[in-house]
This record gives C-alpha cells, sequence and structure tokens, in this order.
C-alpha cells in the first residue's frame, strides 16, 4: 500500500523590535544575563502590560502581505503553563480571536497555495542554560532577558506533502518576512523557529492519519531531515501493524533521529481564558489600509519586473530577488549604464563570480567588498573592449582583495586588452614558430589543433591580446604561409 504525508507548519518570528512586547526593556541578542528584564516582564505582583505598537504594526504588514484577514478586534489570551523560564506560569498570546486569519502563501514547483490558519501576536519565554558534569553538581541557569520578546506564531494548514514542500514554504516565508523588514529571520539566533505537524495516510483517503509534532528543528536543512525521518519511521510503524501515537517528539541533529519528547496537550490543557489585564485590541481599518498601502514590492512582484525590465532568465531573476539585499545591490549596479546589453552581463557577474566567492567564504552580499559602482564599472570595460572577459576575472580577484576600482587596476597593472594588429602578429608568428606539430595538423585538416596555437598567443601576451583578434590573424598567418 503506498501512503501519502500531511504536514502542517508552525513558524515562531522574532518581531524586530527596539522594545519587548509589553515593556519598554530592550531586545538586543547575547546581552548578559537578566540584564535586559523589569517587573513587566519577569511577572512581579501589580505590574502591568502595555502592548507595543510596533509590534501589532509588523504583524498586519505580515498579515496583508501573506493574503490573510486582519481583524479589527482580537483578544489576548492567557496560555497556562509551569516551566522554570516562565516566571509569570502563563504566557500571553491569542487564541480564540487572533489578530488575523485564513490567508495563503504560494509555493513554486509545482506553483501550490498553501493555506495559512492564522497568525497571532504572542509574548517569548526565558532561557535555561543546563550545565553539564557529575550528577551531584548539576544544576540550571535562568537567563530572562528573552522573556516578553514580541513573536508572531505563523500557522499553516496542512496543504504541506513532503520535505521539500516543507523547505520551499519555509524559504518564501522566509523571504517575504525578510522584504518587509519585520524580522531578521536569524535560525542560529531562534528568531526563526518551526515545528512541524505530521501523519500519514494511505494514498487516496480523505481521513487523517495521527499526527506527531516535532520540535527543535534548528535549521533549513534541520526541517527537510526531521519531516523525511518523521513520515519514514510512522509508514515503517503502519507497516509493522503498531499505532502511531500523538506527542511531541525531538529532532537530533547529531544523531539525525527524532525522540519521544511528551504526550501532546490538548489545548483544554493551557486552560485558556482573555487576558485580564488587557483591553481588546481594535484597530481602524483605515490604519489597516494605510499599511496595506505602504507595503513594499514583494518578492514575486520583484521577479516578475526583473523579467520585465531587464530581460533575465527565469533562473537569473529568482536569483536575484531571493534576498531583498542582493536585488538592491543588482538594482544599484544596473542604474549605472543605460547599455540594452548591461543588464544581462551584470546578472552574470553577479550569480556566477560575485555569489560564488560570498558563498566559499560563508558571507552575504551585505559583506560585499565590491560595490555596485566598482561592479559596474568592470562591466563598463568588458562591454567597451578594454579588457577582455578572461583579464576580467584576473582584475575581479584584485577587486575582492583589495576593494579598489577596477580602472585603477588595470591602469596600474598594464591589462588593457591588445587590439594591435602589428603586435598580435608577432606573437602568432612566434607562436607558429614555437608550436611545428600544431601547425602541421591544422594544416592536415585538424581545425581543434588551432586552440593549442591560440592558447599559446594568449599566453605570449600574458592574457591581453583579444581572442577574437588572434584567431583571425592565426589563419590568416597559417593560410599564407602554407601557399
Ligand atoms: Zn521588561
Amino acid at each position: 500500500m503506498d501512503y501519502e504525508s500531511v504536514i502542517g507548519l508552525e513558524v515562531h518570528v522574532q518581531i524586530k523590535t527596539e522594545s519587548k512586547l509589553f515593556c519598554s526593556c530592550p531586545t538586543g541578542f547575547g546581552a548578559s544575563p537578566n540584564s535586559q528584564i523589569c517587573p513587566i516582564c519577569t511577572g512581579q505582583p501589580g505590574a502591568l502590560p502595555v502592548l507595543n505598537q510596533k509590534a501589532v504594526e509588523s504583524l498586519v504588514k505580515t498579515a496583508l502581505a501573506l493574503n490573510c484577514r486582519v481583524n479589527e478586534e482580537s483578544i489576548f489570551a492567557r496560555k497556562q503553563y509551569f516551566y522554570p523560564d516562565l516566571p509569570k506560569n502563563y504566557q500571553i498570546s491569542q487564541y480564540e480571536k487572533p489578530l488575523s486569519e485564513k490567508g495563503y502563501l504560494m509555493i513554486s514547483e509545482p506553483a501550490k497555495k498553501v493555506g495559512i490558519t492564522r497568525i497571532h501576536l504572542e509574548e517569548d519565554a526565558g532561557k535555561l542554560l543546563h550545565t553539564i558534569g557529575p550528577v551531584e553538581l548539576k544544576y540550571s541557569l535562568v537567563d530572562l532577558n528573552r522573556t516578553g520578546i514580541p513573536l508572531m506564531e505563523i500557522v499553516s494548514e496542512p496543504d504541506i506533502s513532503s520535505p521539500e514542500e516543507a523547505q520551499e514554504y519555509l524559504s518564501r516565508l522566509k523571504m517575504t518576512l525578510q522584504y518587509l523588514e519585520v524580522s531578521d529571520c536569524d535560525m542560529e539566533k531562534g528568531s526563526l523557529r518551526c515545528d512541524a505537524n505530521i501523519s500519514v495516510r494511505p494514498s487516496g483517503i480523505k481521513t487523517l492519519g495521527t499526527k506527531v509534532e516535532l520540535k527543535n528543528m534548528n535549521s533549513f536543512r534541520g526541517v527537510q531531515d526531521a519531516i523525511a525521518y518523521e513520515i519514514e519511521r510512522q509508514i515503517g510503524a503502519i507497516r509493522q501493524g503498531e499505532r502511531i501515537v500523538q506527542e511531541t517528539r525531538l529532532w537530533d541533529a547529531g544523531k539525525k533521529e527524532s525522540r519521544p519528547m511528551r504526550s501532546k496537550e490538548e489545548a483544554h490543557d493551557y486552560r485558556y481564558f482573555p487576558e485580564p489585564d488587557l483591553l481588546p485590541l481594535r484597530l481602524e481599518s483605515q490604519w489597516i489600509e494605510n499599511i496595506r498601502q505602504s507595503l513594499p514590492e514583494l518578492p514575486a512582484d520583484k521577479r516578475n519586473r526583473f523579467l520585465r525590465d531587464y530581460l533575465l532568465s527565469e533562473y537569473d531573476a529568482a536569483v536575484l530577488t531571493s534576498d531583498i539585499h542582493l536585488a538592491d545591490f543588482y538594482e544599484k549596479t544596473v542604474k549605472q549604464n543605460p547599455l540594452p546589453q548591461f543588464p544581462k552581463i551584470v546578472s552574470n557577474w553577479i550569480t556566477t563570480e560575485l555569489l560564488g566567492r560570498l558563498n566559499e567564504q560563508n558571507k552575504t552580499i551585505l559583506d560585499s567588498p565590491i560595490s555596485p559602482p566598482h561592479l559596474a564599472e568592470l562591466a563598463e570595460m568588458i562591454l567597451a573592449g578594454t579588457i577582455s572577459g578572461k583579464i576580467a576575472k584576473t582584475v575581479f580577484d584584485e577587486m575582492w582583495q583589495s576593494r579598489r576600482n577596477p580602472k585603477s587596476i588595470v591602469q596600474e597593472k598594464g591589462l588593457t586588452q591588445v587590439l594591435d594588429e602589428k603586435e598580435i602578429e608577432n606573437w602568432a608568428a612566434l607562436a607558429i614558430q614555437q608550436n611545428p606539430k600544431a601547425v602541421e595538423e591544422f594544416r592536415g585538416g585538424k581545425e581543434k589543433a588551432l586552440q593549442a596555437l591560440i592558447g599559446s598567443v594568449m599566453k605570449l601576451s600574458k592574457g591581453k591580446a583579444n581572442p577574437e583578434r588572434v584567431n583571425q590573424t592565426l589563419k590568416k598567418k597559417l593560410s599564407i604561409d602554407s601557399k
């Protein structure tokens, strides 16, 4: 029997704000433990929460970009649970009336709509640090700096059917959030966290199987591996005649396996009730509308505009718009020159040389030692024939090392392409003299032998001869000499 998998993702995103969700404590990452706390976020008796408007605004932006309905009235709720990193013993979240609902995100290949059930606002909990060592010396430390940091929880419908689709959904979601500048989405710092609900069922059957919640996936790779593992585990268990238990499992990225953490809580275990310290949140429709009007260009729109305005291939447009900063870098470079070939050559240099180099060193476009005006200058020199493509790579190396502009590098090192007929002829004569075997083969009809002669001229000219001219000159010389 064949099985199919049904996957829904719950993504927690840290909203980029100066202060926490209900107090004015700062949100900076990496501060010394418990240096960013106050009576409100540590839940002292009598302290009252005050809602951060910027966090609401960022969530509304995200909701609109993900085609969600924004509720003009929403309610905060207390989610009760006891855990040492949660000093209030409850988390302020939203339950019955979230800020937004019923949207979708398109994922491609094949184009597919993944429904978004809801996006709600909630506060983060603190962090526990467990010491390692012999049992009698073991203890745990609590750092509450993270307590009260604003999060949005984005819950998808169970519309995802493979680990690859889950990865695609996540990367498109991350891209959108970065375009909106509502979060830095850094998985390593925990500002984007993903849990998955996974079940399997015989293909073609409508009823859902028992779902298992998977936690602790700390990277995009981890999400894909963990989901693939869990699908296999469930199918294997069913084939063995076992029953799937509803539970929460932890992914162990080192061992590449999941293990049971606890039996899954039901919503009623949390005894949700409306937060008595906060009024229902009411938003004016005009305020929501203003945010809608101010939304930036989103990834799919930018990709289409790149296809249309710069006549790029689908692939290049997708790569260049995969990151808002990369797209900005490209446009800043292209704007330097109106030539029609310019967008294409700039795209080639960015997608191959520049990105290749950045990836090698684990850097992003923001770390690029080469600036848009400098890259534009390099592309201009290639198009004008001042330097050959081969020399351009040498110049690019030097630009990467020294951050200097390409014109000064070319001038200083005398790298200008040689187009002069006389000079090329001298090199060609020398190459013919030094490679009698290649000459003989070429004259015997072996066209390929010419490559060796071209290579020899390029070497003699230290890469500066124009390859097109070299080709013509050699052919001319070889046919005259043989007569
Ligand atoms: Zn505080």
